[in-house]
């Protein structure tokens, strides 16, 4: 067996959860953006939230592109909320919130302690899907940026293909040249994060938070509920026995 030499996490909802600055954040930008400051911002937010929860499956189907989904979510809203938008309103709001919600997100200082930690003994990447901006600002605001280092973080904008196209895999293998046995991809999609990766020929370790049916094929190493688990499972004995000296 070929021991694991990185451990290459998702960001969105791994390591930086949507829910502890998403709503605070969209609810700021609804009130302080020039197109909604005039609506009732709780109202939107669910106009919103609920265009986000079918759009996202739209993406995960791959129907839409990340682009897509950002600005449609608006779209549909505010056609919700009876005030028709173009594109240019979306896009634009969706920079405002984005600008706003750096604010929002705090530092993981268990998070960051177990990637330094980790770092004794592996490589640590990030596999991302985002633009290079928005997921470069996201990675600051956590101090991200200065544990893992830049040429490790991947994120699809830069790369040209999103997760789970088999070309963002074998991008992250060409890049860093480690065969594909030697990664641990760590995520909470699991089309994204264990299914693709493991047709890529790497190893996946599924963050299963909302506890739900653990797919019957591919298997993955471990499945966790929160990613506190790593630490013991990637520090485990039973894996460092297949570690190189
Ligand atoms: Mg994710």
């Amino acid at each position: 067996m070929n021991a694991i030499k990185m451990v290459l996490f998702d960001l969105d909802d791994t390591l930086l959860h949507f829910d502890d600055y998403w709503e605070v954040s969209v609810k700021d930008a609804f009130r302080n953006h020039f197109y909604t400051r005039d609506l009732d911002a709780d109202e939107l937010f669910e106009a919103f939230h609920h265009a986000e929860q079918s759009l996202v499956k739209k993406l995960d189907s791959q129907q839409i592109t990340f682009d897509e989904y950002r600005t449609q979510r608006f779209l549909v809203a505010m056609d919700q909320m009876g005030q028709p938008t173009d594109i240019e309103t979306a896009i634009d709001f969706e920079m405002f919130y984005q600008s706003l919600s750096k604010k929002h997100m705090k530092p993981n200082l268990m998070i960051n302690q177990m990637i330094k930690d980790l770092l004794n003994q592996y490589q640590v990447g990030i596999l991302t899907n985002g633009t290079r901006g928005w997921q470069t600002a996201k990675l600051e605001a956590m101090g991200l940026d200065r544990i893992i280092p830049e040429s490790n973080v991947f994120i699809s904008e830069v790369i040209g293909h999103e997760k789970p196209s088999p070309e963002i895999y074998h991008y992250v293998l060409r890049t860093t040249s480690l065969q594909p046995e030697q990664v641990l991809v760590v995520g909470d999609s699991w089309t994204n994060d264990v299914a693709a990766p493991i047709r890529a020929g790497m190893k996946a370790i599924w963050l299963n938070k909302k506890n739900v049916q653990v797919p019957q094929a591919p298997r993955p190493l471990a499945v966790i509920a929160e990613i506190e688990e790593l630490r013991a499972i990637l520090m485990s004995e039973t894996l460092l026995q297949h570690r190189e000296p």
